[in-house]
């Protein structure tokens, strides 16, 4: 790909780069720094990108470096969470509705998210919001397929209980364990990966219990809110910065 090539794909991209950057960081990282940053980055050593593979993933690489990088820098960051952490399957929703209209408005739902591991957002804003396939983001992220799943599931419920716990209600006495065994697989009943054995168990304590069914309905709310992107707003300057880099840096 030769220069003018790469600078009209980068432009390409500059509506899905703003978006990620705005998601992937806590309120207070200015995403237009992010962004540009990222671009210099990406101009300085388009010789590495190779061609064949997709510019998006390559940059999507880049930004999530980076953006990782702002937030553990962040003095918001929360505290390294172990990935056997229980209490994630002990999160009670009590208005899945409320749940998705906090989800729909965009500064709520970039400061849920930023009150979340790092590894969990990112799994979270690529594969439900940026729609990227598991083993993609695997590869984006240097993990496993399976380490991926397991994200995206105890993401899914943070996130649903990052966005109900704002209502300021007290949380109620934990789940029994039925229900930690059914929010075990609520990620894989959603994305249809179970088998069918598990899926019947599943349908039927959501039948039978009146606890989860508003956590799965959350989830399914806040899927939805991170896969809809509003038109992107390209502050006016921004939208030439690809060819202010390309001129200083070319
Ligand atoms: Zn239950």
């Amino acid at each position: 790909m030769d220069d003018e090539d790469f600078r009209a794909a980068l432009s390409q991209e500059t509506p899905r780069l703003l978006r990620l950057a705005t998601r992937l960081t806590p309120p207070e990282v200015d995403q237009e720094d992010l962004f540009q940053d990222v671009l210099e980055r990406a101009w300085k050593s388009r010789s590495g990108f190779r061609q064949g593979s997709k510019l998006s993933t390559w940059l999507h690489s880049i930004m999530v470096n980076r953006a990782t990088d702002l937030a553990r820098r962040s003095t918001a960051a929360p505290a390294q969470v172990p990935d056997t952490d229980p209490d994630v399957y002990a999160i009670d929703i009590r208005d899945p509705a409320l749940v998705a209209e906090r989800a729909a408005d965009s500064a709520a739902l970039r400061a849920a998210l930023s009150r979340l591991p790092p590894e969990d957002r990112t799994v979270l804003v690529l594969g439900d919001g940026e729609d990227m396939k598991a083993d993609e983001v695997a590869v984006l992220m240097g993990i496993s397929t399976e380490a991926v799943y397991k994200r995206l599931q105890r993401g899914r419920l943070r996130l649903a209980g990052e966005l109900d716990r704002a209502t300021g209600l007290p949380l109620e006495e934990r789940p029994p364990e039925t229900c930690r065994q059914a929010r075990l697989h609520v990620s894989a009943y959603l994305d249809d990966r179970l088998d069918s054995t598990i899926k019947v168990e599943v349908d039927e304590h959501l039948r039978e219990c009146s606890r989860c069914p508003p956590l799965v309905q959350a989830v399914v709310g806040l899927k939805e809110a991170l896969g809809v992107h509003p038109e992107t707003e390209i502050p006016p300057g921004l939208s030439s910065a690809v060819d202010e880099r390309a001129r200083r840096y070319g």
